[in-house]
């Protein structure tokens, strides 16, 4: 599955530059006998299958090795979502062995033993933890220096100063009986810097006032 998308575009060509790297380590390595076994039943009964703390355990310990500062994450629909917060804290670190899990999930024990965090990346279950962590991956990766062009492009994004974004237009200038606001095409800089940041704080205001308590009631 690794690198998927993420061998694609702005992270794979980050990914070819060397700006980031991405190890896979293949469960299935450390399975247990003939067969490599990775899972087995629910103790207590119920459905699905549990992925074995003896499996996981030598596997994490084999990703110690190869990163021994990187913080151990588990993807995991009990986790602490996801956040903008999250991914500069860990662009900013020395990286991250993430563990995808799979069917029911994985031994409470792991999660003990190895003080592994958490991460969901939203309200709902996926069928396995590749997904999301390479969700986790794509918005980390986008924040190391070097990956976008533009990194001023950055810093006015959704979720950046606890604002959803301001609304974008470009060519043509008028499309579908829909003219460009224009003061975009006024060219005074600091009038449409006020106008998106009122914008910002309008759609943040009535999409998501949990984001930050700028009041903007009426539509600017
Ligand atoms: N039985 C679990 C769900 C298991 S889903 C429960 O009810 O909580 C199988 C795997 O998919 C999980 O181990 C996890 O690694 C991954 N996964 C599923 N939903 C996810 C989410 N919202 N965020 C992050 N990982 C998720």
């Amino acid at each position: 599955m690794f690198p998927g998308p993420l061998g694609t575009s702005l992270a794979g060509q980050a990914l070819d530059a060397k700006i980031w790297s991405l190890e896979t380590i293949q469960i299935r390595d450390f399975g247990i006998g003939k067969h490599r076994q990775v899972d087995d039943s629910p103790t207590g009964g119920g459905a699905g299958m549990v992925l074995r703390a003896d499996v996981l355990g030598p596997a994490l310990d084999h990703a110690k090795t190869l990163n021994p500062d990187a913080p151990q994450i588990y993807m995991s629909p009990r986790g602490t979502r996801l956040t903008q917060d999250m991914a500069h804290t860990l662009a900013a670190g020395p990286g991250a062995t993430i563990l995808c899990g799979r069917f029911e999930g994985i031994d409470e024990r792991v999660i003990e033993h190895y003080g592994l965090t958490e991460i969901s990346i939203g309200d709902y279950v996926l069928s396995g933890g590749e997904l999301a962590g390479m969700v986790l991956l794509d918005a980390v990766v986008r924040l190391l220096p070097g990956v976008i062009g533009a990194p001023e492009s950055l810093a006015h994004e959704s979720f950046e100063n606890g604002l959803l974004e301001y609304p974008h237009y470009t060519k043509p200038r008028e499309w579908q009986g829909r003219p460009t606001p224009d003061v975009l095409l006024s060219g005074d800089h600091k009038k449409i810097a006020a106008w998106r940041q009122q914008k910002s704080e309008h759609i943040t205001a009535e999409r998501r006032p949990d984001l930050s308590d700028v009041k903007v009631p009426k539509k600017p």
